[in-house]
């Protein structure tokens, strides 16, 4: 087959490229990697700068260096009986010529068939570590290519004298197979190798001249560091493009599919506000304000109520909730654990039931209860209020005139979930809302289908909080701090980390804990909650804690978001550094809801100094946003994401999502493209049609 008769494309098999020696397509299908785009989308996780060899000196090093150097002598030595046990060495000399100081031995062990790729005279590159051992300077086992001589490359340089590509790697994959397969994938791909998915760059902008092709092949090889960034800031506009597509197909559907307009006369609203014990902060009042705007309109409402920990979003909803109630409608709010439907279950009959609303809770753990509903407030009609847990998603007789749904901790539900419960109603108003910070970008990525609507603001009556890095050795002493504040009556969080992902350990570290700390406070009653135990077991558990016949609760990190103890004044977490700093701040979150002051300790392993200064920050400040956006700069979107985007895809250039113009400008295209091809019909879009508009099958919600 000529070079030119095979015309590759993402799904041309790679035993049909010619160049690549058919031991490395082998070694490649056991790890399924099979195909031009399997090799093309293996992207290098790094890449290491072997274009210069260092000068002629060899010296010891920290770090790999690369040389250049010729084959003075080879030597074999075996060992034992063994087969294979051995060594072999190569003494070398820099190429440029004799050396200056001493000569080099590159070493290999146990690699007898050694002696056969490298002979005297070869000129060879060679990267790796140069160590002094007892006054002779070897290299132990460098990567290493035969200038001019290798074949499976075709006598190219591929793995030194360039900006070199490293893989992860697993299974039996090495990095020579996958770099030699990219360097021939690469190699072959003409200029319009794959169609443009994204619109052709403007002649001015960093992109000018760039297409798909050779930002595929730019990330694999490139010439210097400046070029290699533009080829993935493209490929990473490319991914994100897509994704707009979806969250902007998605919403534009949503729009389209005709809402109920609530525009009641706004009394019961207004008298439910005077009723509050307190005044609405400025940004709760504007994001009502939002809301309204959205409710009156005929359109349906499908809005993100962002907002930190204690800044009061649950008022909000339920304002908007008395909203839909007054215009005839049902509204239903959504937690994801019994323990919070109940929480906000009983905000709801005290603040709803006076105004003569009806309030029913569904949270179907007591499946006996007839009709489905548990407990509800009115006789005779549906309630106008449900409040509940999944269950509601399962009950069509209680939920039968849905005016607007509020989803509380949305990461906790599907996107698949979400649209299940619209389904029910004609099409609601939804609001969702989320206690994790997330930078504006992630938003737009995360939720871009969604307007958005963030509280921005504490209510001012809080006792602060007070939060100390201490020593893991300190703990003992902090227990007595503790104790004095248990003897006022306060209460206390005792937070283990996650260990190494495994909840037995995880338990483990717990039980442990529970011990000791009983032991510490007696005779203060100490209660215990983990990851193994039952849903009944673990809400059970924070029942007495709410109902403060548990004074100190050592647990995982299961403490459940949202949990409202206002009398729990201190948290003690062990083991802070092993946490991302948004997780901290959400556990934080659970104290300094009442009005007495609050103490944080985050106990840090000793002698940890980059740990103490990676979680300065949350002596600092209690704005999650910034430290949302310290993490997101720290430690990469992963761990925001993590939780946050479960069910959807991950994203191969997570990493540039910090990247706010980038995101931008992915929206904006999405936008632009959508106005003039709403259905992607052009061919282009043939790779990533049905992952846009994936979210049509997902239900009849959107359509
Ligand atoms: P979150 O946003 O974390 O869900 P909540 O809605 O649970 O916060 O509110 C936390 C506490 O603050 C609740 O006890 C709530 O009644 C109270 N709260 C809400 N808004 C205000 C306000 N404007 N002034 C004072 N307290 C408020
Ligand atoms: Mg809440």
């Amino acid at each position: 087959m000529s070079a030119d008769a095979t015309r590759l494309s993402l799904t041309t098999p790679l035993a049909e490229v010619p160049e690549i020696p058919a031991r490395v397509v082998k070694l490649l299908a056991k790890e399924s990697l099979e195909t031009v785009g399997d090799v093309i989308w293996q992207l290098p996780f790094r890449h290491e700068d072997r274009r210069h060899a260092a000068d002629t000196i060899f010296q010891p090093s920290e770090t790999p260096v690369c040389h250049q150097v010729r084959v003075t002598k080879t030597a074999q030595k075996f060992f034992g009986r063994r087969r294979g046990a051995g060594m072999f060495d190569a003494m070398v000399e820099p190429e440029a010529g004799a050396a200056l100081g001493q000569g080099l031995t590159l070493r290999w062990w146990n690699m007898p068939y050694m002696g056969k790729a490298i002979a005297e005279d070869q000129v060879l590159f060679v990267h790796g570590k140069i160590k002094d051992q007892k006054g002779r300077l070897i290299m132990s086992h460098p990567e290493y290519e035969i200038v001019g001589e290798d074949e499976d490359a075709g006598g190219a340089m591929v793995h030194t004298g360039r900006i070199t590509p490293v893989y992860r790697l697993r299974g039996g994959l090495t990095q020579k197979a996958l770099r030699v397969a990219a360097w021939h994938v690469c190699r072959r791909l003409g200029d319009d190798f794959a169609e443009n998915v994204l619109p052709t760059p403007s002649t001015k902008g960093e992109f000018a001249g760039w297409n798909r092709t050779r930002a595929m092949k730019v990330v694999h090889f490139p010439v210097d560091q400046a070029e290699l960034e533009v080829a993935s800031r493209y490929l990473a506009l490319e991914e994100f493009f897509g994704y707009q597509l979806r969250v902007v197909h998605r919403r534009r559907s949503f729009v389209e599919s005709g809402g109920q307009s609530h525009a009641g006369p706004g009394d019961q609203v207004a008298q439910f506000e005077r009723s509050l014990p307190f005044a609405l902060t400025e940004a709760q009042r504007r994001c009502v304000e939002e809301i309204r705007v959205d409710m009156a309109s005929a359109r349906p409402m499908n809005r993100l109520l962002h907002g930190d920990v204690g800044s009061g979003k649950t008022v909000v909803a339920f304002l908007s909730m008395v909203r839909a109630v007054e215009c005839g409608a049902q509204a239903a709010l959504m937690a994801p654990t019994q323990i919070l439907a109940e929480q906000h279950f009983q905000n709801a009959r005290k603040w709803l039931e006076p105004l003569g609303i009806r309030v029913g809770l569904k949270t179907g753990s007591r499946k006996e209860s007839g009709g489905g509903l548990e407990l509800w407030s009115g006789g005779g009609d549906a309630p106008d209020v449900i409040i509940g847990t999944h269950a509601l998603l399962h009950d069509r007789e209680l939920v039968h005139n849905l005016g607007i749904v509020v989803i509380d901790e949305q990461h906790k539900f599907g996107v698949a979930q979400r649209a299940r419960l619209i389904e029910k109603g004609r099409t609601p108003d939804v609001l969702v809302m989320t206690a994790t910070p997330i930078p504006r970008t992630l938003t737009l990525t995360i939720y871009g289908d969604l307007d958005v609507s963030t509280i921005d603001e504490r209510p001012k009556a809080r006792g602060k909080v007070v939060t100390k890095i201490r020593p893991a050795s300190k703990v003992k002493e902090a227990a007595a701090f503790l104790k004095a504040q248990l003897l006022e009556g306060r209460q206390a969080y005792l937070v283990y980390p996650l260990i190494d992902e495994s909840e037995k350990l995880d338990v483990k570290a717990a039980t442990t804990g529970f011990d000791e700390w009983q032991t510490w406070l007696a005779p203060h009653r100490v209660g215990l909650l983990h990851g193994r135990m039952s849903a009944e077991e673990k809400d059970d558990v924070m029942r007495q804690f709410r109902d403060a016949d548990i004074e100190a609760l050592v647990s995982t990190t299961v403490i459940e978001v949202g949990v409202d103890v206002p009398n729990a004044t201190v948290m003690y977490i062990q083991g802070a550094e092993r946490f991302g700093l948004a997780q901290l701040h959400q556990l934080r979150g659970r104290i300094g809801r009442g009005e007495h002051t609050s103490y944080c300790v985050l106990f840090v392993k000793d002698k940890d100094p980059e740990a103490k200064a990676r979680l300065m920050i949350m002596e600092e400040t209690h704005d999650g946003f910034k430290i949302a956006e310290e993490d997101l700069k720290r430690r990469g979107p992963g761990d925001v994401l993590g939780r946050a985007q479960s069910g959807q895809s991950p994203l191969r250039f997570a990493a540039y999502l910090a990247d706010t113009r980038l995101v931008s400008t992915a929206r904006k295209l999405a936008e632009r493209t959508l106005d003039e091809d709403p259905r992607l019909r052009s061919r282009r879009f043939d790779g990533i049609r049905a992952f846009v508009l994936q979210a049509e099958s997902g239900g009849a919600t959107l359509q």
